[in-house]
């Protein structure tokens, strides 16, 4: 197969810096979209899968999966794009297309198993793949998304996971007006978990280890901000109907299901390596349930970018350029960031 080389920024292993470096990409096939990429989103999931916290990360790795570029060359049997659209990559590039899950727009849970935009077996070139951190990306074009007008490039590249992995599980678990929903955290996922709570009409609480972040809670859309370090203003009982659980790093849940109404489900998002201890008493009393849920589908993704168009909802960026990736990474370990550092790309040509 034909490729091209291209440049990209990443990492040669657990304990190493990311640096430039060259990759291949392929040449479109009939079915394939090439992208120019503008901007990508910093997650903590790519920090985890740079240091190998989670285990099994495949070296040379780039991260970066929060994409938004412009299409520059489209295959034979190309139909949804054009060249000069502007369009998106989030988590997944593929997936068998076949198993009931995929079926019904879930390919996230896909049986066969989803090829992620990073670090998946690269079923073309061999070895792995590498994700947005570079010049340019090729995908089949059902996993590509369409970028409403209206939506700043730059700042709407975190919707291509934060937002949608805050987005499926509120949608999920029927958040509306009447819902009252927690928040904990407020990094990337965590704020626009907000903003999208706000805007699907839910009462939106939010739990920050942070003062700074609490007093900050308000302009980003919630009503209520709770200091969890703060042992008095834990102890209050918030009757929530769902609290969506972004925090990366060890915590104790059960300080948050203390917060949840009868019915109430815990969603874990955050993907700490520890597991979870969960108390008994604290869920049988109240019929509480604790729950997770993974990304979002294609066409979900799709529906959640054109309803945060609708809704003028895009995240809270620093925009930084390549060679600030590893102090970003270093800063979004201890949670210093307000809210989602995106990085622009062209600082890897120039
Ligand atoms: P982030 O920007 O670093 O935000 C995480 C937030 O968690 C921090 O800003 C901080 O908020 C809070 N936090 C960190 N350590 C804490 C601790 N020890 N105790 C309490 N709170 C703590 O990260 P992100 O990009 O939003 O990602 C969050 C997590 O979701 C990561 O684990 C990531 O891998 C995972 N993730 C999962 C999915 C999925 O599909 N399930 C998708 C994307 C990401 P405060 O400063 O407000 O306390
Ligand atoms: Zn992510
Ligand atoms: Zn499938």
């Amino acid at each position: 197969m034909n490729t091209k080389q291209r440049k990209a920024f990443g990492t040669a292993a657990a304990d190493a810096s990311l640096e430039e470096l060259a990759i291949d990409r392929r040449e479109p096939s009939p079915h394939d979209v090439e992208m120019d990429i503008l901007y990508c989103g910093i997650c903590h999931s790519d920090l985890h899968a740079a240091r190998n916290e989670w285990g099994g990360s495949k070296y040379p790795l780039v991260p970066g999966h929060e994409i938004i570029g412009r299409v520059t060359r489209v295959g034979d049997h190309v139909s949804k794009f054009k060249m000069g659209d502007m369009a998106a990559i989030g988590c997944i590039v593929d997936s068998c297309r076949t198993c009931h899950y995929c079926a019904e727009g879930f390919e996230q849970f896909c049986e066969a198993g989803n090829t992620i935009v990073f670090g998946s077996p690269d079923k073309y070139l061999g070895g792995s793949n590498y994700g947005g951190f570079s010049e340019s990306i090729v995908a089949n074009e059902d996993f590509i998304l369409h970028v409403p007008a209206g939506l700043d490039p730059a700042a709407a590249a975190p919707l291509l996971c934060a937002g949608i992995t805050t987005y499926s599980p509120l949608r999920h678990w029927k958040v509306g007006p009447g819902s009252r929903v927690g928040i904990v955290g407020i990094g990337g996922l965590g704020h626009l978990a907000i903003k999208i709570a706000k805007a699907m009409g839910a009462y939106v609480v939010v739990f920050t280890t942070s003062a700074a972040k609490a007093a900050d809670a308000k302009r980003l859309g919630a009503d209520e901000a709770v200091l969890s370090t703060d042992a008095e203003q834990m102890k209050q009982r918030l009757k929530l109907n769902m609290i969506l659980d972004t925090v990366s790093a060890k915590h104790n849940a059960n300080d948050y299901i203390n917060h949840l109404a009868v019915d109430g489900t815990l969603v874990l998002v955050g993907l700490p390596i520890e597991p979870l201890s969960i108390g008994a008493f604290n869920i049988v009393k109240g019929r509480k349930s604790v729950a997770g849920s993974n990304i979002g589908g294609i066409a979900e993704t799709q529906e959640m970018l054109d309803f945060c168009a609708a809704h003028n909802i895009t995240a809270d960026i620093e925009l930084i350029g390549v060679h600030d990736i590893n102090t970003a990474f270093d800063r979004l370990e201890h949670g210093d960031v307000h809210y989602r550092f995106v990085v622009d790309m062209a600082t890897l040509k120039g």
